[in-house]
C-alpha cells in the first residue's frame, strides 16, 4: 500500500517551521514595547536620514549627520565629532561615483557616551554608519543600523544612569572601505574603555535580521545572547562562512580588539541593496523591529551584565525557527556521527545486503552531483558570470530561488522518486552524508552541525523504520524528519540568499540531507512517473532561467553599476 501521509505530514509540517524560521516578528504596539524597541519611532528616524542620498563629504551628509548629533544630545549623550581624510583609493571611488576630480574629502565620525554608574566598568559600544552610496537613500544600509542604535540608546537613557556606560560610533566612509571605523579603531582615545561591540549592517531591504559574526572566541558571547534574546536568529554556520568570504563591514576593523563583537544584519529584499529605490518606504519594518528588537535585548543584557562576556573556546550555535537558540560544545558532533553510525549499522544488520548499501550510497551521491551540475547549469544560463551587474543578479534572487526550488524537487523525483527500499539501501543513502558530516567534523567543527544532526536523525529514523511496528516506526521517522527537513529548507533559503547567484550550487547539500530525511517515509512512484514529472519541473526550470536571462536590468539596481566604464 502507498502510504503518503507520511511524506505529506512531515512535508507540510516543515514548511510551516521554515517560513516562521525565515520571517521577522510581527511590529508590536509601541506602548506594550516600550523599554524594548519603539518600532514608529526608530521610523521616524528613518524619514528623517534616509530622506535622500547621503553619501561622504556630501552636503545631504552634513545634515544627516547634525540630526544624529541632534537626538543623541537629546538622550542626554556627551557628543563628539572625530575627522580625518579619506585615504587615496576611498578617494577615488567617491570621485568615479559624482564624475568630478574632487580632492579628499573630510570624514566625520559621531561619537555619543552615556556615562554609566561605574565609570572604571567597561563600555558596550554600538556601531553603525551614517555614509550611504551614491545615488542611493540607503534607507536599509545603514539608515536601519543607526536607527537601532538611536532607539537603543534612548531607551536605556530613559531609564536612568545605566549600569555601564554605552557608547554610539556612528561612522562615515563605510561604503568607500571602511575609512571611519579603520581611523577610529587605529588610535581614539576611547579605546581603553570598550568591552563590546555591537555592529549592525543590512545587504538588502528586509528578512529576518541576524547574528551573523562574532569575534573569535564566541562561547561566553553567544551565551550572553542566547539568553538575552526573544527570538534569536544566529548561526555558526553563518560566522563560519563569512570568516571564509572577504566580505567586509565596519566591524572588521573592531574584530581583533580585546573585546567581544557582534555583527547584525538583514540580507532579504535584495534587489533594494545599495539602490536608489531603497526608501523608508520600501524598508521591510519587520527587519528593523527585528535589528532593534535583538540589539536592544543584547545591549541591555551586557549593560547589566556583572562582568563582559570573556574569550572562551567557539561554540556551535543555532536557532531553532526563531523559538530558541541552541548552542554546544563542537565535540558533541563526535558523539552524534558515533549515534549516527551505530544506528545505520544497525539498520544494516537487520538486512545483511552489500549491494543494496551500495546502490542506496550511489543514489545520494548520484543526486548531489545532478543537483549541483543543474544549479550550476541553469545559474550559467540564466546569466551568470563576468559582465553580469552585480546588483541585477541581486535583484533576480527570488526567481533564482523558484529556479533552485524547482531543480531540488526535480533533481529528487529523478533520481530517488521510485524509492528506497530495505534498511541497507536507506542506510547506504545516508552514507555518504556521514563522510561529509565527518569531513566538515574535523576542517569545521562549528559549521558541521549542518550535516551531522540531520545525518545523525536520518539514520535514527531508518533504524526506527527497521525495528519498530510501522505505525511506530512511521510516527517517530515523521517526528525527525519535520524539524530537520524544516530546517533544511530554511537553510536553502539562506544560502541562495546569501550567495545564490554565485554559488547555486551549494543548495546540493540541503538537498541530499532533506532527500536523506524523506527516505524512509517516501513510498515511491513508478519509473514513468518520476521521469514525466522530473522532466516537467526541470523545463519550467528552465522556463525561469530564460526569464532572468531575457528580462530587462531590474529597476532597483545601484546608479554607480549603470556608468560607462
Ligand atoms: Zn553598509
Amino acid at each position: 500500500m502507498r502510504a503518503w501521509w507520511g511524506t505529506l505530514t512531515a512535508v507540510l509540517v516543515a514548511i510551516g517551521l521554515a517560513i516562521s524560521a525565515t520571517t521577522p516578528p510581527a511590529p508590536r504596539d509601541p506602548q506594550h514595547s516600550e523599554g524594548l524597541f519603539n518600532l514608529p519611532r526608530a521610523m521616524g528616524d528613518v524619514n528623517r536620514i534616509a530622506s535622500a542620498p547621503h553619501p561622504t563629504g556630501s552636503a545631504e551628509n552634513a545634515r544627516v549627520r547634525d540630526y544624529i548629533l541632534n537626538q543623541m544630545k537629546a538622550i542626554g549623550m556627551q557628543v563628539a565629532t572625530r575627522e580625518g581624510r579619506l585615504d587615496e583609493k576611498a578617494t577615488r571611488r567617491l570621485n568615479k561615483w559624482s564624475g568630478r576630480d574632487d580632492p579628499p574629502a573630510r570624514l566625520v565620525n559621531l561619537v555619543g557616551l552615556l556615562p554609566g554608574k561605574d565609570p572604571a566598568a567597561p563600555a558596550v559600544l554600538l556601531m553603525a554608519h551614517h555614509d550611504s552610496v551614491w545615488g542611493s537613500p540607503g534607507a536599509s544600509d545603514d539608515t536601519a543600523g543607526v536607527a537601532s542604535a538611536l532607539e537603543v540608546a534612548r531607551q536605556i537613557g530613559a531609564r536612568g544612569t545605566p549600569q555601564r556606560s554605552l557608547i554610539l560610533l556612528i561612522t562615515d566612509g563605510e561604503e568607500l572601505g571602511l575609512q571611519g571605523a579603520a581611523a577610529f579603531f587605529s588610535d581614539d582615545p576611547l579605546i581603553p574603555r570598550i568591552g563590546a561591540v555591537i555592529n549592525m549592517e543590512a545587504r538588502g531591504g528586509g528578512g529576518r535580521t541576524s547574528l551573523f559574526e562574532t569575534s573569535p572566541g564566541n562561547g561566553q558571547a553567544v551565551e550572553l545572547y542566547r539568553k538575552a534574546a526573544t527570538w534569536p536568529a544566529a548561526s555558526s554556520l553563518a560566522t563560519f562562512i563569512y570568516s571564509v568570504l572577504p566580505n567586509d563591514t565596519d566591524l572588521s576593523e573592531a574584530l581583533h580588539g580585546p573585546w567581544v563583537s557582534y555583527n547584525f544584519a538583514f540580507i532579504g529584499r535584495p534587489g533594494l541593496y545599495h539602490s536608489p529605490k531603497a526608501t523608508p518606504a520600501n524598508l521591510d519594518q519587520g527587519a528593523l523591529m527585528d535589528m532593534g528588537w535583538q540589539v536592544s535585548e543584547l545591549t541591555q543584557a551586557l549593560i547589566a551584565a556583572p562582568e563582559l562576556p570573556q574569550k572562551a573556546p567557539d561554540v556551535t550555535f543555532f536557532d531553532l525557527f526563531g523559538l530558541v537558540l541552541v548552542t554546544y560544545p563542537s565535540s558533541l558532533g563526535w558523539a552524534m556521527l558515533a549515534i549516527a553510525a551505530l544506528a545505520l549499522g544497525l539498520a544494516v544488520s537487520r538486512e545483511r545486503n552489500l549491494r543494496a548499501l551500495g546502490s542506496g550510497a550511489g543514489r545520494t551521491v548520484g543526486l548531489m552531483a545532478a543537483g549541483a551540475l543543474l544549479l550550476y547549469a541553469l545559474n550559467r544560463f540564466s546569466g551568470a558570470g563576468a559582465g553580469a551587474n552585480y546588483y541585477d543578479r541581486l535583484a533576480a534572487i527570488p526567481m533564482l530561488e523558484a529556479m533552485a526550488a524547482l531543480v531540488v524537487i526535480a533533481s529528487f523525483l529523478l533520481v530517488l522518486g521510485k524509492g528506497l527500499s530495505g534498511p541497507a539501501r536507506q542506510a547506504g543513502a545516508v552514507l555518504p552524508l556521514l563522510v561529509i558530516g565527518l569531513a566538515m567534523q574535523v576542517l569545521a567543527p562549528t559549521a558541521a552541525y549542518v550535516a551531522v544532526v540531520p545525518v545523525t536523525l536520518a539514520a535514527l529514523a531508518i533504524a526506527a523504520r527497521a525495528y519498530l511496528p510501522p505505525l511506530a516506526g512511521m510516527l517517530v521517522a515523521i517526528g525527525l524528519a519535520a524539524p530537520a527537513l524544516g530546517y533544511l529548507i530554511a537553510l536553502g533559503h539562506q544560502l541562495m540568499q546569501g550567495v545564490g547567484p554565485d554559488l547555486p550550487s551549494v543548495a546540493a547539500l540541503p538537498l541530499a540531507l532533506g532527500a536523506a530525511m524523506l527516505v524512509p517515509l517516501w513510498p515511491g512512484v513508478s519509473h514513468r512517473q518520476a521521469r514525466q514529472f522530473g522532466i516537467a519541473l526541470l523545463v519550467l526550470a528552465l522556463g525561469v532561467s530564460l526569464w532572468v536571462r531575457m528580462d530587462p536590468i531590474a529597476d532597483t539596481v545601484a546608479l554607480y553599476s549603470l556608468k560607462p566604464r
